[in-house]
């Protein structure tokens, strides 16, 4: 792997670690070489992590958080010690028709996905201004943030939020030597959805997908890598779609 990309010396945060996307990204953060802070609600499953991740030589330590607590999020900062990488994952979505979506399940969504990460960066970004550190910051959004599909329309909105929330941080901390960029995935298959995939209207979903495929976790490493580590250094206020050329597809 090219110097540029390795992250050897690093402490990357990574929060709603304890199953999919999240945990994914720990291990292509550990396997660059960067020791990982695992940030999630199940300690059960951080904890399994941990040890998978120990096998191969990562140093990991699992911290509790919540990312709809301000407290939660204080304590498990507190308890990472200190950081360069954070990578604000943990996300939710509630699927109703827009008139019936009542409002604790719109709080839930926002408060997750867009106040939650939110309140990382900031608390992140407070550290690290105050100890005169560069840092990077890799926000989670998602193409429903750049279009938008039925049913999720708080889950449309948190991440299009999400992605105007980068670039302003990253105009006003850039002073600070603060990066903060955001991915956009398309559709990956997690264990989540993947019967989903299989059935006639996963396959017609594909079919709208220019490379005719769906992603997979990998297909994300690059863009991570890139905005994580010096690679990306001249990178702030970058949002980048990964999708298989889903938002560009023929309307
Ligand atoms: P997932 O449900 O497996 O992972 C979400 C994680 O966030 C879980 O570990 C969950 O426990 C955690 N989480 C939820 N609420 C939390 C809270 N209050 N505090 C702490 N952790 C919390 O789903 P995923 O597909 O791995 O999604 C990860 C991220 O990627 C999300 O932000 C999602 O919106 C985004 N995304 C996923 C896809 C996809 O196709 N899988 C596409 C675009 C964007």
């Amino acid at each position: 792997m090219s110097k540029l990309f390795d992250l050897g010396g690093k402490v990357a945060l990574v929060t709603g670690a304890s199953s999919g996307l999240g945990a994914h990204f720990a291990k292509c953060l550990g396997e660059a070489g960067a020791s990982v802070v695992l940030a999630a609600r199940r300690a059960d499953r951080l904890q399994s992590l941990q040890a998978e991740l120990a096998q191969k030589n990562i140093a990991a330590k699992a911290v509790d958080l919540d990312v709809q607590s301000s407290e939660s999020i204080t304590a498990a900062l507190e308890a990472a010690g200190s950081l360069d990488i954070v990578v604000n994952n943990a996300g939710i979505s509630i699927v109703k028709p827009a008139l019936d979506m009542p409002e604790k399940d719109w709080d839930a969504v926002v408060d997750t996905n867009l106040r939650g990460a939110w309140l990382v960066a900031q608390g992140a970004a407070r550290r690290w201004v105050t100890q005169k550190r560069p840092g990077s910051i890799v926000n989670i959004a998602s193409i429903l943030g750049l279009r938008t599909i039925g049913q999720v329309a708080p889950y449309n909105a948190s991440k299009a939020g999400l992605i105007h929330l980068t670039r302003a941080l990253a105009m006003e901390w850039a002073r600070y030597r603060i990066r903060v960029n955001a991915i956009c995935p398309g559709y990956i298959e997690t264990e989540m959805n993947s019967a989903f995939w299989k059935t006639p209207g996963g396959q017609k979903l594909i079919e709208r997908i220019p490379q005719r495929r769906i992603g997979q976790p990998e297909h994300l490493d690059g863009a991570l890598l890139l905005l994580a580590s010096e690679a990306g250094t001249f990178m702030t206020g970058s949002v980048l779609t990964v999708d298989g050329g889903h938002t560009v597809s023929s309307l």
